[in-house]
């Protein structure tokens, strides 16, 4: 298959990797970061989309996938398919989804889970929305990037699970750097901390597969002093979309809300810019409790 991939950033570049790696032909192209191996780098967002089959989008944010969609669906040949893997909020991909198929175009919203492990291994979980032909079209390809792609419905339904499990990772994020910064204080060796906690009632992805303990557990970006991995302003940028998604929908999220308003502190009135998500560990170890 003929792939344009727009937004080769942390995710964008392992992913489209992958696909060149599995033989499709990639052009890629990215307005700071270079193409990875095996992408051929193209000079704008329309050259990648002209004749390819499936056009892939990796974006930090909806309005910028806006932006993008706006140059690239009259550039994209009939009946090819526009498949935005960014988490984005639902309006978004919606409004994005309707505009490609107004212009005989497939579309869906498969923003992603799994993180840069995910994306380099190739194991990534796809959640997505849209109409199925449209699926069926792309999942060869959510094969070679991941090891898991679900229907959640139509447009914007991928997002709306995208949400949901990102609200989930913040609060367990959050909980387990606390924890850590706890065990700490209470003379607790950080990696008896693991052991117990990973294969307990406490385990969970943030723990097991990304502990934000250097030196414990998997490599996650801890061991790389914070890099980025998933960085905390994405994880604001998620959480906040969950709650504007619970406000729109009249839901009850106290802790999603909760671990808004802590990442939004680390990010914008602290050291959390740029820096990953599970830097909270270091944040808590170093704050005292009055
Ligand atoms: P990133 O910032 O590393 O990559 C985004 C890339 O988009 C950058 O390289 C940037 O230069 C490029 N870009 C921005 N505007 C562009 C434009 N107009 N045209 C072309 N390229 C443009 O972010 P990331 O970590 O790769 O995340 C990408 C998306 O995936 C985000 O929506 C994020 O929420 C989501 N996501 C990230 C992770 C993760 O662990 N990093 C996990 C799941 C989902």
């Amino acid at each position: 298959m003929k792939i344009g991939f727009i937004g080769l950033g942390n995710m964008g570049a392992p992913m489209a990797a992958n696909l060149a790696a599995a033989g499709h032909a990639v052009a890629g192209f990215d307005t700071a970061a270079p193409a990875p191996e095996g992408v051929t780098s193209v000079s704008s967002a329309v050259q990648a989309a002209t004749d390819a089959d499936v056009v892939i989008t990796m974006l930090p944010n909806g309005q910028i996938l806006r932006a993008v969609a706006d140059q690239v669906i009259p550039a994209m040949k009939p009946g090819a398919v526009l498949c935005d893997c960014s988490t984005v909020d639902v309006d978004s991909a919606r409004a994005v989804s309707q505009q490609a198929r107004s212009a005989d175009l497939g579309a869906l919203d498969a923003p992603v889970s799994g993180g840069i492990g995910g994306a380099r291994a190739g194991t990534l979980t796809f959640m997505a929305g849209g109409r199925q032909q449209d699926f069926d079209v792309v999942a060869p390809l959510l094969d070679i990037m991941g090891q898991k792609a679900v229907l959640c419905g139509d447009s914007g339904a991928g997002q709306a699970a995208k949400i949901c499990n990102n609200m989930i990772l913040g609060v367990t994020m959050l909980a387990t750097c606390e924890a850590f910064a706890l065990a700490d204080k209470l003379g607790l060796d950080r990696q008896k901390m693991f052991d117990v906690v990973s294969t307990s009632s406490g385990a969970s992805w943030s723990i097991n597969s990304y502990c934000p303990a250097p030196g414990v557990g998997p490599q996650s970006p801890a061991d790389n002093d914070y890099q980025p991995g998933f960085a905390a302003e994405l994880m604001l940028k998620d959480l906040r979309l969950s709650q504007a998604a619970a406000e729109a929908a009249d839901a009850d999220t106290p802790m999603g809300a909760l671990a808004t308003a802590q990442y939004q502190c680390f990010v914008e009135e602290e050291d959390g810019n740029g820096r990953d998500f599970s830097a909270m560990l270091p944040r808590f170890a170093a704050r005292s409790r009055r």
